[in-house]
């Protein structure tokens, strides 16, 4: 038996075989072709084919992992339209006279190496995917599958890494689990994994490749990070002991549903979702939250080419508001920049983006988007019980600007004889330690506090919440922070506002005993971790010593 460790990105245990991914013989010959024009012609329709291809990849994608996840696809097709990519190609297919499929694995490793050079990490992740659609299109110019197809049986998929156009088109059904020698937890292709909530592992490194064969028995451990390659009958009954527990656990956490979130000495809090998209609300229902505690609505904004208007805006709000049948839905308004970019702000580059221009900073500075948004956000609450919430305050002067435009939109709105709930709760998030150390002048200002720890820890520690290097020195349980959500929580309780928790830390259940005893009156947690937080909070008995 051997053991390779690597990181876990969806927490599951999957036996059975190997199956290596294969790419189709993907070594391109240079030729020498006399009519460059054609052989341009011969590209173009190629392009064709692959963007065809793309965009039923997408659908499926679509229908697998929502639309959020589904966009990258909709990046490939953009990509493979782009000018400079385009340029480059053609003047290698008429400046040296060689074959489409020459040119473009030259392109491709040039656009590749440039991208991996970028600072930026967003940027280098762009190589990835450069790869991804010049592979297809030289698949299309040789009328080549890219892979092999996979066995009918269930297996286990191990590959140096994986695309997410591949990770998407490989069959859930045939698959028990994705590991890979690279990757990270924050690329795409973990992040699809995780939606289609198959078992994966990631950065086993190089060495793992070199010791697996088709047909080989493992067990993928996607709680520990660890792969077992051949394993002796000891980790065999082990680990099939460890994933019936699993099964059980899962099967028990659905038993909670319908059941309330309530300790054994009776003191109750609200668990509620977090999502990005109007797709993940199955999800949110499936799991039996009592609510939406967080809508990060700048994913439409990130998902679009041009702002969403007003009339796209409403009918996503509504679509929400409406399938959540009157349970609280937290809409948080526009928190695009820091790692969130969107090209058509034209925000430019700054030094250090996570305290930048973002967020309610940007609202405030380009008021009519931010009125686009709240206008589409009041006229959606009489379809439902809507709160708006807003990101990234820091002071008493921001709050009373936002309130003032809430109070210029529902005039507005009111002019116009528009239909709107007069008596939406406003909140804020508290999410920077300035917010949090003047909570108490902020509260009276307010209906309620959601307490956003991910930004909260980086900023009060000093950890930039993207960089892998400080996951050492980020103590999400640290005393700072701590103190800082007592605060909150204190300052909001002695002017009326409910408090809740949306950052990953509502998650954490080790927490939960703290966080109720605290006071905390809502946990918004993603929507697969709300029966396990609802289980943790019926097992807590306060009243004990
Ligand atoms: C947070 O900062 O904790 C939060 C919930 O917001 P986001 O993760 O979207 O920045
Ligand atoms: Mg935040």
């Amino acid at each position: 038996m051997k053991v390779f460790k690597g990181k876990g990105v969806c927490g599951a245990i999957a036996m059975g075989q190997i199956c290596v991914f294969k790419r189709l013989d993907a070594s391109v010959k240079r030729h020498i072709i006399k009519d460059s024009e054609a052989e341009i012609s011969r590209l173009e329709r190629a392009k064709l084919l692959a963007k065809q291809e793309l965009s039923a990849i997408y659908d499926k994608a679509l229908y697998e992992v929502g639309e959020t996840n589904a966009s990258i696809f909709e990046i490939h097709i953009m990509m493979i339209d782009d000018d400079d990519y385009n340029e480059s190609i053609k003047s290698i297919i008429r400046t040296q006279h060689v074959n489409a499929e020459y040119a473009v694995s030259v392109a491709k490793e040039n656009f590749a190496s440039m991208f991996s050079a970028m600072d930026d990490s967003y940027m280098q992740a762009r190589a990835a995917d450069v790869k991804d659609i010049s592979n297809r299109i030289i698949a299309c110019l040789s009328d080549k599958e890219q892979y092999d197809i996979l066995p009918d049986e269930k297996v286990i998929i191990c590959a140096d890494d994986l695309a997410p156009s591949e990770t998407v088109s490989l069959d859930k059904e045939k698959v028990l689990a994705f590991v890979t020698a690279y990757g990270s937890s924050n690329s795409h292709t973990a992040i699809l994994a995780r939606n289609m909530n198959i078992p994966a592992l990631i950065g086993l490194g190089e060495e793992f490749l070199d010791e697996i064969s088709d047909g080989d028995m493992a067990i993928v451990d996607g709680f520990t990070g660890e792969l077992y390659l051949e394993p002796d009958d000891r980790t065999l009954s082990k680990m099939e002991k460890k994933r019936q527990a699993d099964l059980e656990k899962r099967m028990l956490l659905h038993k909670l549903k319908g059941k309330d979130n309530t300790t054994l000495d009776g003191r109750r809090v609200e668990i509620f979702a977090n999502i990005g998209s109007v797709q993940e609300i199955g999800s949110v229902l499936l799991n039996d939250a009592g609510g939406i505690g967080l809508f990060r609505s700048e994913f439409l904004y990130l998902e679009q080419n041009d702002y969403p208007t007003e009339e796209q805006q409403f009918s996503i709000y509504r679509k929400v508001l409406e399938s959540m049948a009157g349970k609280k839905v937290v809409i948080r308004t526009l928190d695009i920049g820091a790692d969130k970019k969107c090209a058509y702000f034209g925000l430019g580059n700054e030094e250090n983006p996570a305290l930048g221009f973002r967020a309610i900073r940007i609202c405030l500075s380009r008021p009519q988007i931010f009125k686009t948004q709240l206008r589409a956000l009041y006229r959606a609450s009489v379809y439902g019980r809507l709160s708006i919430m807003f990101p990234m305050v820091t002071g008493v002067g921001e709050v009373e600007r936002i309130l003032s435009i809430c109070q210029l939109v529902k005039a507005e709105l009111e002019a116009q004889g528009q239909d709107f709930d007069k008596d939406v709760e406003l909140g804020i998030m508290i999410e920077t330690p300035a917010a949090a150390i003047i909570s108490d002048r902020l509260a009276p200002l307010v209906d309620f506090f959601s307490i956003g720890t991910n930004d909260l820890t980086q900023y009060t520690l000093a950890c930039d919440r993207q960089n892998p290097l400080l996951e050492p020195f980020c103590d999400t349980h640290h005393e700072a922070v701590m103190r800082l959500i007592e605060k909150t929580c204190e300052a909001g309780h002695s002017h009326g506002c409910w408090v809740g928790i949306c950052g990953e830390l509502a998650a954490d259940t080790s927490l939960t005993e703290k966080f109720l005893k605290i006071g905390i009156d809502e946990l918004s947690v993603s929507p697969s971790n709300v029966l396990r937080v609802r289980d943790r909070v019926r097992s807590i008995d306060l009243s004990a010593k």
